[in-house]
């Protein structure tokens, strides 16, 4: 049983492919890691699976419905998804708690009163309930993600899609986000995302893969990928960055 299903995707920009024929499977409560130098095409992948970009070969079956048809619902598929990028993309006009009811309430039409509830529970359990009526530009970047992260939560996504969401945060502010990631692996939310950061990417994966000039070159158990990969790009790769 998979909850999302990559096959024989192919992307071109002008001319180039920055994905070549990637298959991946990820199953319900699985942690896979997109690894691989800037420019291999991993926000291009989140991106394709997201529906912000169109695949020009190739199927994504989300659920088993194949979103890659040209016919399908885009809001509902991306209804399905929980979507942090690196860039903190809250309303900056907004409220924590606005920002976080906007898309329950707007989207899934879900009461006022119950999604400030979701809302307000979500904030306590990852130590944010006293910022509840703070404005994004109040937090730190760290507390700013972890909203996100919270934002893209309360629509009760099948699967989260995080995309270097630590990338542009002070080492000390790092922490905090990725224990919010490992406490939502505790609770078993499926996730595919791309990280700097290998010590955590290890510890989290089940899955890591490594691309290459687009290509899905190597994947498997970190233990593996990380210890005896078998491609040697992959081993020069993580000796630059290891
Ligand atoms: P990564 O996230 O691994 O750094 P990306 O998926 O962002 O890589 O980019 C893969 C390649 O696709 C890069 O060469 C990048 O310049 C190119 N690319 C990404 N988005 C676009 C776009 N909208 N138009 C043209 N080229 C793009
Ligand atoms: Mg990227």
């Amino acid at each position: 049983m998979t909850l999302l299903t990559i096959e024989g995707v192919w992307k071109n920009f002008h001319g180039h492919s920055v994905l070549r024929g990637i298959d991946l499977e990820v199953r319900p409560h699985e942690v896979v890691s997109l690894i691989g130098a800037s420019g291999s095409g991993k926000s291009t992948l989140l991106r394709c699976v997201n529906l912000l970009e169109t695949v020009d070969d190739g199927t994504i079956t989300l659920e088993g419905r194949d979103v890659t048809d040209p016919r399908v619902d885009v809001d509902e598929v991306r209804q399905r998804l929980g979507i942090v990028f690196q860039a903190f993309n809250l309303f900056p006009h907004m409220t924590v708690l606005d920002n976080i009811t906007l898309a329950p309430r707007q989207v899934h039409k879900v009461p006022r009163e119950r999604a400030e509830e979701e809302a307000h529970a979500l904030l306590s359990r990852f130590g944010l309930a006293h910022k509840a009526t703070s404005y994004p530009d109040q937090l730190s970047g760290g507390q700013q993600q972890r909203v996100a992260i919270i934002r893209a939560l309360a629509t009760q996504p099948r699967l989260m899609l995080l995309d270097e969401v630590t990338s542009a945060l002070d080492p000390v502010l790092v922490v905090e986000v990725l224990e919010i990631i490992r406490e939502l692996k505790q609770t078993g939310m499926t996730m595919i995302l791309t990280t700097h950061e290998m010590g955590f990417c290890r510890d989290i994966s089940d899955t890591v893969c490594f691309l290459d000039g687009g290509v899905l070159l190597e994947k498997g158990p970190p233990e593996k990928i990380f210890s005896d990969p078998d491609e040697a790009r992959t081993r020069d790769f993580l000796r630059s960055v290891l």
